[in-house]
């Protein structure tokens, strides 16, 4: 079987967007970066939750998973990002930039044209905050032609959790065992 690979969001995910009257989950502890093409002096806030380099590490080491990012800091992900949680040097899909006003111009994730292309037949995991329904169906098929594919989505506000990690390590664990591309009595494509 192809080793899956776990695509890792950020915004949404290990950054939670504020809530409405403007806070983020008391367990993150905000960073300031300066991403690639911004001046020294004009650096973003971001929330991270230190537990999560932990937690990412944990599933890293099952030695089940190829973790990449898939997000729009691309490079920043691996040399800012990455490094405030402890994480090792991750590959990163080389998003495109496209000029959208919505993450779904197409009713689907913008990400996932670029991503179907990249995987090509490996089986996946997938974190974003952001899928559609068009998405869930399209990791549905993916499972049904072989290509075992499991989408996890947190809550925006609320970003990654450990019930997160804890599915996607008992679904790789499954898919080791199977070995087939897909893994029987999944514990769902479409996670909540
Ligand atoms: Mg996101």
């Amino acid at each position: 079987m192809r080793q899956p690979y776990l695509l890792l969001d950020i915004d949404g995910v290990l950054i939670p967007f504020p809530d409405d009257d403007g806070t983020t989950p008391a367990t993150h502890v905000r960073h300031d970066v300066v991403p690639i093409g911004r001046r020294a002096d004009d650096s973003v806030a971001v929330w991270l939750n230190p537990d999560h380099g932990r937690l990412l590490i944990d599933v890293f080491r099952t030695g089940l998973l190829s973790p990449i990012w898939c997000t729009s800091w691309r490079w920043d992900a691996t040399t800012l990002i990455g490094p405030l949680l402890g994480l090792p040097v991750l590959p990163y899909v080389d998003l495109p930039r496209p000029q959208i006003t919505t993450s779904h111009p197409n009713g689907y994730l913008w990400k996932r044209d670029y991503v179907d292309t990249w995987l090509g037949d490996a089986p996946a995991i997938w974190i974003d905050d952001d899928f559609t329904g068009l998405d869930h169906a399209w990791a549905a098929e993916r499972t049904d032609r072989g290509m075992a594919t499991l989408l996890i989505q947190p809550d925006p506000q609320v970003g990654l959790q450990v019930e997160h990690l804890a599915q996607a390590a008992v679904w790789v664990d499954r898919l080791s065992r199977v070995g087939t591309g897909t893994p029987g009595a999944a514990p769902g494509v479409e996670a909540a």
